[in-house]
């Protein structure tokens, strides 16, 4: 194994990957310069995921770096922002082969030219700790066109993109509880937990036709409260509508129990948004030119929380909220 130095593993791993960008200098100065558009904001975001919290320490290494950078740039397109650049803060636990950072860093490349996104800086270090990634993701909007958690009103229609549950249901499926799936619904479980899709084309699309946005990464219940609570309003969510794909239907049919962890479990990745109800044609039209599923599922109300029910207008209790750290 080489030897590599902290230098060397910046020009080595990371510097191909700022080869587009000018203003990253190629990662041989102190910073990056980055230019705004006229007439547009920056928007900014940062998360962290750590060993043994967010994911497997055994997780293969390249979809680690793959998942850092879309749960990010998921909050970007939760915001309306068109993806910009991203940075890296990598403390990689002393020791680390370096041919697990280089398979790293090969997912790392695989997303940001997916994605046409460069890498712009960040840190490298060695930490006593577990492995820990965090990303900052830099985008732009037109200004006065973000989408905010604050801006639902009552009378809206709350709708969701994708569908809801499969990462939730995905991580059982990790955890060795499937139960008697079939091989395929398993493996597409599995999939949307290590690997959500952001939806970077959606985000913008919705600019001036949605009300209030945001990413569903804590839970669909959990993160509607958000929306909620930020708009000082309340909201009705029909469980019976939320879009379930084939895999979490076959799952939850075997144990209905797992409704409820499809409807309050994270890291789906989909994007929760309201608009008034004059919207829904024209979103109609945006979910066939994007290819992508967006299902009405509730209506913002006055008043405050969030009451599920399902479609015969009977209550669903929920025993769970969504994750929390602390
Ligand atoms: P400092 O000594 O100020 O911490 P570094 O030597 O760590 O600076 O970084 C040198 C350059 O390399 C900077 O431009 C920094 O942004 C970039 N850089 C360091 N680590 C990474 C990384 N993991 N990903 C992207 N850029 C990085
Ligand atoms: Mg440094």
């Amino acid at each position: 194994m080489p030897q590599v130095d902290e230098f060397g593993l910046i020009s080595r791993l990371f510097a191909p990957l700022a080869a587009r960008h000018p203003g990253a200098l190629g990662l041989t100065d102190d910073a990056a310069l980055l230019d705004c558009p006229p007439g547009h904001r920056l928007v900014l975001t940062a998360d962290a995921l750590v060993a043994g919290v967010h994911f497997f320490p055994d997780d293969p290494a390249d979809l680690i770096a793959r998942k850092a950078v879309r749960v990010n740039v998921s909050d970007l397109a939760a915001m309306g922002a068109r993806p910009a650049a991203v940075m890296l803060a990598a403390c990689f636990p002393k020791g680390t082969p370096f041919s697990w950072m280089e398979c790293f860093a090969s997912g790392l490349k695989a997303d940001l030219e997916e994605f046409a996104i460069p890498l712009i800086g960040g840190d490298t270090v060695a930490t006593p700790g577990p492995a820990t990634f965090s990303i900052t993701a830099l985008g732009y909007v037109e200004n006065g066109q973000e989408l905010r958690r604050s801006t639902a009103r009552s009378g809206d229609s709350l709708w969701v993109s994708g569908t809801i549950g499969d990462a939730a249901l995905g991580l059982l499926v990790a955890q060795g509880q499937g139960g008697d799936l079939s091989e395929t619904d398993l493996a597409a479980l599995l999939d949307r937990y290590r690997l959500p899709r952001p939806r970077l084309a959606l985000g913008p699309a919705l600019t001036g036709l949605a009300s209030a946005c945001m990413d569903v990464s804590d839970g669909l219940v959990g993160d509607l409260g958000h929306i909620c609570k930020a708009s000082g309003v309340g909201a009705i969510l029909n469980a019976d509508a939320v879009p379930l794909s084939k895999a979490a239907q076959a799952m939850i049919a075997a144990r209905p129990d797992l409704l409820e962890t499809a409807l309050t479990g994270g890291d789906d990745y989909e994007l929760l948004f309201t608009a008034p109800p004059s919207a829904a044609a024209e979103l109609e039209v945006l979910s066939r030119t994007l290819g992508l599923r967006l299902s009405r599922i509730g209506t913002i109300i006055e008043g405050q929380g969030v009451l599920v029910r399902r479609s015969n207008g009977e209550p669903l209790p929920l025993h769970s909220g969504s994750y929390r750290h602390f």
